[in-house]
């Protein structure tokens, strides 16, 4: 383990202590017990529903539950809720955000639970030019014709014919079975790389913006999704009121990168938990194994053995796939559960006492061929008093530098100083690297990928409940699936479904 891993792992394991405690203390209960003397020593419960992952899915499925009456257990793996959204503490009470971060236009159910919960969006900084690095630097700005898409002579053409082409596929796509499109076997057969090579003038130069593009977006390079994932992706961006699109997707202005919190996105789990009550949510408490018999089910976890008539699991396919059911899966639900891996990416973060890009009227976001770190968002806090740079860094690039995260740390800040033109880049206050393929709770993110025939063969079992197991998480969802939002909208999806049983 590298220097920069035990730092991560201890301030980690801080807020982790904290967000337990914060949890317990919502009851004025002791926070988790170890889990491995817990395991000997199981509770007992019993209750309505029982569900599996404290994301932003689980929760929101107990809650809606609770609000109906039933009884409901959330059981939690890690000592803290909240998922694949993780709040990192900084000095004078700021923070940074290593998972999901920002919402935008038509995320309007995460919206409303933000501000349920107290939690206050701002404005992503956007003011002043972003940069565009192939070798050389220029800048641009978002508020030309291709939006935050660089401008690049090369390949000008190329973007807007395969953003047209991805938008015009979004609209013909069933967003609750994009199996079902006219085009899907056809589209399904095809990985992104494999279209683009077939439509593109400028194929060398145009696969190394999709490369960026699909790092950043998904934790993968352009051939390992499927082109059907690809276009359902872009057609659930939306909450149905409007087509989802490409620019929905990639855009600062006006798209998914528009707002963040200013509490970070993980308080809103937290706060959600407190809602349900301590005595509802248990964390530390893995599930293993999931019995259906006649009258109801039995789950046990490291902590518990629960109870339900009905239970709802809320976490990530291939974690589903790795709990032990009894009866066995359905063999195409299994498959489908085999033939989703999480998306490879890694967040690094680098503090600054203020956000001197701006100095050169930059946004702090840049798209780039060359990586580590090919896409970048300034991450500074609302106040402007902290200074942040984001550099994401997945796919190809984030396998490479899994097991060095020190080198990856020195490259992602002399990306920072190449795109931004200043040598403050490489003296930050702190520099923290996230890899969520090493998080044993996730896996990798920021969402499951559909390589070719996954979605035509096995997609409809994506929500398909099996007996009584019921189906949440951001990979069910049919608007926003991948996102916040989509977590949310799964929740009260599953919970509006099993209501229907009770
Ligand atoms: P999760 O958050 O994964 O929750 C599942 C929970 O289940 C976890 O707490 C896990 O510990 C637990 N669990 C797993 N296995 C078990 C088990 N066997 N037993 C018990 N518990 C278990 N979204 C956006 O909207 N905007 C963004 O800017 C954005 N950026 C992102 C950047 C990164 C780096 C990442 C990681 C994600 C990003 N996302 C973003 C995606 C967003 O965070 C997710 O879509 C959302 O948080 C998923 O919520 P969920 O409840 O479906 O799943």
């Amino acid at each position: 383990m590298t220097d920069t891993t035990e730092r991560r792992l201890s301030r980690r394991g801080l807020l982790q202590g904290s967000a337990a405690l914060s949890l317990a203390g919502a009851a004025g209960v002791a926070a988790a017990e170890p889990a491995a003397a817990a395991t000997t020593r199981r509770r007992h419960r019993d209750v309505d529903v029982v569900i599996v992952g404290a994301g932003l899915a689980g929760l929101t499925t107990a809650r809606e539950l609770q609000q109906h009456g039933p009884s409901v257990l959330v059981l939690e793996a890690r000592d803290r809720v909240g998922g694949r959204t993780l709040n990192h503490p900084l000095p004078h009470g700021y923070h940074g955000d290593l998972g999901g971060t920002w919402i935008g236009p038509t995320q309007t159910e995460i919206a409303k639970l933000a501000r349920q919960m107290d939690v206050h969006a701002f404005n992503q900084p956007d003011t002043g030019k972003q940069v565009y690095f192939d070798g050389q630097r220029s800048t641009y700005s978002d508020t030309g014709l291709l939006g935050t898409a660089p401008p690049d002579p090369t390949v000008i053409a190329d973007i807007v014919v395969l953003v047209k082409q991805l938008d015009a596929m979004a609209t013909h796509i069933p967003v609750h079975a994009p199996w079902e499109a006219a085009h899907a076997t056809e589209w399904d057969r095809l990985t992104v790389d494999q279209w683009a090579r077939g439509q593109a003038i400028n194929y060398s130069k145009i696969s190394k913006l999709l490369s960026a593009l699909f790092e950043a977006l998904a934790g993968c390079e352009p051939r390992e999704i499927s082109l059907l994932h690809t276009a359902a992706y872009v057609a659930t961006a939306t909450d149905g009121s409007t087509p989802g699109t490409v620019e929905r997707l990639i855009d600062t202005r006006g798209g998914a990168q528009a707002r963040r919190f200013v509490e970070g996105a993980q308080e809103i789990s937290i706060r959600l938990a407190r809602h349900i009550g301590h005595h509802h949510v248990l964390p530390a408490s893995p599930v293993r194994r999931i019995e259906q018999h006649r009258h109801g089910v039995t789950v046990t976890s490291d902590r518990a053995v629960v109870r339900a008539k009905r239970v709802v699991v809320a976490i990530p396919p291939t974690l589903a796939g790795r709990i032990d059911y009894h009866p066995i899966l359905p063999a195409l639900t299994d498959g489908l559960l085999q033939r989703s891996p999480q998306g490879t990416l890694i967040k690094v973060e680098a503090f600054y006492d203020r956000p001197w890009w701006r100095d050169h009227g930059l946004t702090g976001a840049a798209v780039s061929t060359v990586g580590p770190a090919k896409t970048t968002f300034d991450v500074s806090s609302k106040d402007g008093k902290l200074g942040g740079l984001l550099g994401f860094v997945g796919g190809d690039e984030a396998r490479r530098y899994t097991n060095r995260h020190t080198a990856l740390k020195r490259a992602v800040l002399a990306n920072f100083a190449e795109y931004f033109g200043d040598r403050r880049a490489h003296h930050p206050t702190s520099v923290v690297v996230q890899d969520w393929s090493r998080e044993q709770w996730t896996r990798g993110c920021p969402v499951g990928i559909f390589g070719p025939g996954t979605l035509t063969e096995y997609g409809r079992h994506i929500a398909q409940p099996v007996g009584r197991i019921h189906w949440a998480g951001t990979e069910t969802a049919i608007y926003w699936h991948g996102y916040m939002d989509g977590a949310v909208r799964s929740g009260q999806r599953a919970a509006a479904e099993v209501r229907k049983h009770l």
